[in-house]
């Protein structure tokens, strides 16, 4: 327990960082805490795949950072992060300054690594970022038809904490991606001329689901008539095709994929702070295995799988109320309980809510289809939006969750 006035340095203002702060918040006078970020704008990534499909302005999928950090009473930091001195309890920001902290929370999210995907540059599309998915947008509104490839390049994981190794990490917005794309293109009359085929580089496409979701979403897509082929892993993408490790190599007008995923580079740089891959290993309290002082959430840290930004949250919500014990003695450290809750858009006014926990031995999974997931979406979307990173209150989506549980008895 501190006596004196905690200092407090959050690495990253994305969904981990942004909870992990509005948590925080209640040490009041008893803590200083500053957030860094290189961007001057949070970037809400499930917003994306609209921006991509659906004419959503970019500027929708972002706001700044600056006023609701300043407004929890923290001081925001707007520097690139070169690396952090564990052993010394300092931040090296990119202009040489350091800040020196009493704990540290990363969440740095993961590193979108296009560059070691061959060919991405020049012949690959994507929807990770606030720069890919406007470049994808542009492409399409060019599009005039042909065969089109999407699917997520293989991710290695490193091995310090024992968490399920997936080989995509996470599927969701593939299957955004396939059916906004479809009902986009269904509009545009390039339906019969442009077939879609999805690969995937698990031995099952979503593999963090169970059988009652697979058997839901299989039905979507083969009623949609989209290929999914499974254990396909990309080597690299060409004019006109996409080649796999296998020696396959199909024809593409329009590849569109998920990178590979690895830790970021600030963790990398960091000598002690991340496992084989630069991921963050951690308890289950979301406290580092060899640094006390160091917290870590979202889809930096080694157990976050599938990368979720559900899983970022819960995570931020046990290292915040672990942290604050440490400070004041006091509070309840919640279980961190994992569990996949996402909704994907499907074009027009139909999505598909995924609830499932059934891959981490839970007896949770379902599945929502229609206008209904559809308006949730929109109205999770718009809630983080305008409120710049809260979630709706922990009571509305626990309704929710109940109504949900109580429909598919
Ligand atoms: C297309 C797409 C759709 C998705 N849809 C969903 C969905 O529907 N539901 C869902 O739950 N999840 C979804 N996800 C996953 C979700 O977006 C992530 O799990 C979530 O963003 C992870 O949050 P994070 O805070 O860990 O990392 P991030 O959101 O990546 O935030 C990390 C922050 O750290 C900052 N940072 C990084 N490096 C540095 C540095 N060197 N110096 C300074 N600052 C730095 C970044 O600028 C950023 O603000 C989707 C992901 C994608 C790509």
């Amino acid at each position: 327990m501190m006596s004196t006035k905690a200092k407090i340095v959050i690495l990253g203002g994305g969904f981990a960082g942004l909870r992990a702060l509005y948590r925080l918040r209640a040490l009041g006078e008893r803590a200083d805490i500053v957030l860094v970020d290189s961007r001057m704008t949070s970037l809400a990534r499930p917003a994306l795949p609209e921006v991509a499909f659906a004419g959503k302005p970019v500027e929708h999928a972002r706001f700044p950072l600056e006023r609701p950090v300043t407004r929890s009473g923290a001081a925001f930091v707007n520097h690139g992060i070169e690396r952090v001195d564990a052993l010394k309890r300092r931040v090296v920001l990119d202009n040489g300054d350091e800040l020196a902290y009493d704990y540290l929370f990363l969440a740095l999210g993961a590193k979108k690594d296009y560059d070691a995907l061959r060919g991405f540059h020049e012949f690959g599309y994507s929807i990770c970022d606030d720069t890919e998915a406007p470049r994808l947008a542009s492409a399409l509104s060019e599009f005039k038809g042909g065969p089109v490839v999407v699917g997520s390049a293989k991710s290695v994981w490193g091995t310090r904490v024992s968490a399920p190794a997936l080989a995509a990490p996470c599927e969701g917005p593939i299957a955004e991606i396939m059916f906004m794309l479809g009902h986009d293109l269904r509009l545009r009359g390039l339906h019969k001329i442009s077939p879609i085929k999805v690969f995937s580089p698990g031995e099952i496409f979503f593999e963090d689901v169970g059988t009652r979701v697979h058997a839901d979403v299989g039905a979507l897509i083969a009623r949609e008539g989209i290929e999914v082929t499974t254990g396909k892993v990309l080597s690299r993408l060409e004019q006109g095709a996409v080649v796999f490790e296998d020696g396959d190599r199909w024809e593409s007008a329009l590849s569109i994929v998920l990178p590979p995923y690895s830790g970021n580079d600030v963790v990398k740089r960091s000598a002690g702070l991340g496992d084989e891959q630069g991921f963050v290993p951690t308890d289950q309290s979301m406290r580092h295995l060899d640094f006390e002082q160091v917290f870590a959430a979202g889809d930096g840290t080694a157990f976050s799988m599938p990368k979720l930004g559900h899983i970022a949250v819960m995570q931020a919500d046990v290292a915040s109320a672990t942290l604050i014990r440490d400070i004041t003695g006091e509070g309840e450290i919640p279980d961190y309980r994992p569990e996949i809750f996402c909704i994907a858009n499907r074009g027009g006014e139909q999505a598909t809510l995924i609830y499932s926990n059934d891959f981490f031995g839970g007896p949770i999974d379902l599945t929502l289809n229609g206008p209904i997931a559809h308006m949730m979406k929109w109205g999770f979307d718009e809630y983080y939006f305008h409120t710049a990173g809260h979630l709706p209150p922990d009571l509305a989506t626990q309704g929710v969750e109940l109504v949900l549980r109580e429909l598919k008895q």
